[in-house]
């Protein structure tokens, strides 16, 4: 009997597996016949003769998640002059913009937000010059939605505007002060008389992703509909929103507004690349980021880390002279008087020393032959200086060989490690790197002492 019983329920289960294979082809045959044709990975995009990044970012299971946009539509929007110098503390003058606008186009940026012209008459004047010069770049400028200030920018002679109002309920109510009602008013009215004055232009809700779904959808399908918008920026403030949630998002403002879409993120959390990344990844076209990353609080989506990660980790080449990142970068921290780490992505001015005595030896042993074995990209792709071998605790023999070559001296190998020891000693009490000079008196010291 309880074997019938335990016979009766293998058969029960064979017959479940038999048909949870076919379900199981079946459904694999539908999938094969829904899966778009997956995109073709030439060569080894992961490895080239100036980056070396993982290969898993090319499997075809990581491939298939993507819905990026051609290369030649993904543009960059740069804001360093606007949101950027909303950093407290920033003030650039009218020579400033212009360098920086010079320096932007010489980087191959698409399009730049030269400001809002209504903060200043020296930001009017900047605007009106960076238009004048043409220096290749569209030209936007920054509006509220205000209708004198969609005038004054279109006075400037901008291509385009991107206008501003606070979009969540309670931004509206407790920031500002207003009515909901006149938030979409107001994108009405400015809206329409940007198109009636040929601008393009970029609707700019504020603080969208800690509104209520609901009401941002109902408010950005009305302004598309009543009002008027080339393009809607999808604006993270705050820097509030995941990558996860990202795609959501996008897919949500998609169904009510078939627009070109921009994806703003800020900085908080320091997601600002990652969501922008991801935002393109789902279809967006034009990111906005700055130099470095600058902008309120934490600053925005940093354009180097962007478009290196597009061009090395995704294979999408936007036509950015990565090359001038580092210059580009050190102009605007002077003319903006700001710091970064010294071990920054891509600009940090210490980024590619070398320390410990392990990693100076794969220095000396593959920087002619093997240079990308010493980081994921070469510094001059970005525009840095060589790794440069310093000295200091962290160091070994490997580093003292080096610094001996430098300062032409020969030693011992036990003079060697005498050399070491005193060099750590050195660093510790100064808690910092030694120069060439302190080596030497360490290697005098050691040798002829
Ligand atoms: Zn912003």
């Amino acid at each position: 009997m309880t074997k019938q019983v335990k016979k009766g329920k293998t058969v029960k289960k064979m017959v479940k597996k038999v048909k949870a294979s076919k379900t199981l082809m079946a459904s694999q045959t539908r999938e094969k016949k829904k899966t778009p044709a997956m995109p073709k990975v030439r060569g080894t995009p992961w490895k080239t003769d100036k980056w070396f990044v993982s290969p898993w970012n090319y499997e075809p299971e990581v491939l298939k998640q993507f819905k990026f946009p051609p290369a030649k539509d993904i543009k960059i929007h740069d804001i360093t002059l606007r949101d950027g110098e909303q950093q407290a503390g920033i003030a650039y003058t009218r020579e400033d913009k212009l360098r920086i606008a010079k320096a932007l186009a010489d980087a191959g940026v698409h399009r730049i937000e030269t400001g809002m012209p209504a903060v200043s008459k020296e930001d009017e004047d900047a605007i009106k010059e960076i238009v004048q010069a043409n220096f290749g770049p569209e030209v936007f400028a920054f509006s509220r939605c205000m209708v004198s200030d969609v005038k004054l920018a279109k006075e400037c002679g901008v291509k385009g505007v991107v206008v501003e109002i606070p979009s969540s309920e309670h931004i509206i109510k407790h920031a500002y002060g207003w009515e909901l009602k006149k938030a979409v008013d107001l994108s009405i009215e400015a809206t329409l008389l940007c198109k009636e004055l040929g601008l393009y232009t970029v609707w700019f809700p504020i603080d969208a992703s800690r509104a209520d779904l609901n009401w941002f959808l109902d408010l950005i399908e009305e302004i598309a509909t009543k009002g008027h918008m080339d393009a809607l920026a999808v604006v993270d403030t705050f820097g509030g929103i995941s990558p996860h949630a990202v795609p959501y998002l996008i897919k949500k403002v998609r169904e009510r507004v078939k627009k070109p879409l921009e994806p703003h993120f800020h900085d908080d959390f320091g997601m600002g690349v990652a969501n922008t990344l991801i935002a393109l990844a789902c279809g967006c076209t034009v990111a906005h980021t700055t130099v470095t990353g600058i902008g309120e609080r934490a600053g925005n989506a940093a354009m180097e880390e962007l478009v290196l990660a597009l061009l090395t980790m995704y294979g999408i080449d936007i036509g950015i002279k990565t090359e001038q990142f580092y210059s580009l970068s050190k102009l605007v921290r002077e003319l903006s008087h700001t710091t970064i780490p010294s071990n920054r992505p891509i600009v940090g001015e210490t980024l590619l020393n070398v320390e410990s005595g392990i990693v100076a030896s794969w220095v000396r042993r593959c920087r002619a032959e093997n240079p990308l074995e010493l980081g994921p990209f070469l510094p001059s792709l970005v525009g840095q200086k060589p790794v440069e071998i310093v000295m200091g605790k962290s160091s070994g023999i490997d580093c003292v060989a080096e610094w001996l070559e430098r300062i032409n001296a020969d030693a011992s190998l036990e003079q060697r490690e005498a050399i070491v020891q005193k060099v750590k000693q050195a660093s510790i009490a100064k808690k910092g790197l030694l120069n060439e000079e302190e080596f030497r008196k360490i290697y005098e010291s050691v040798v002829h002492g």
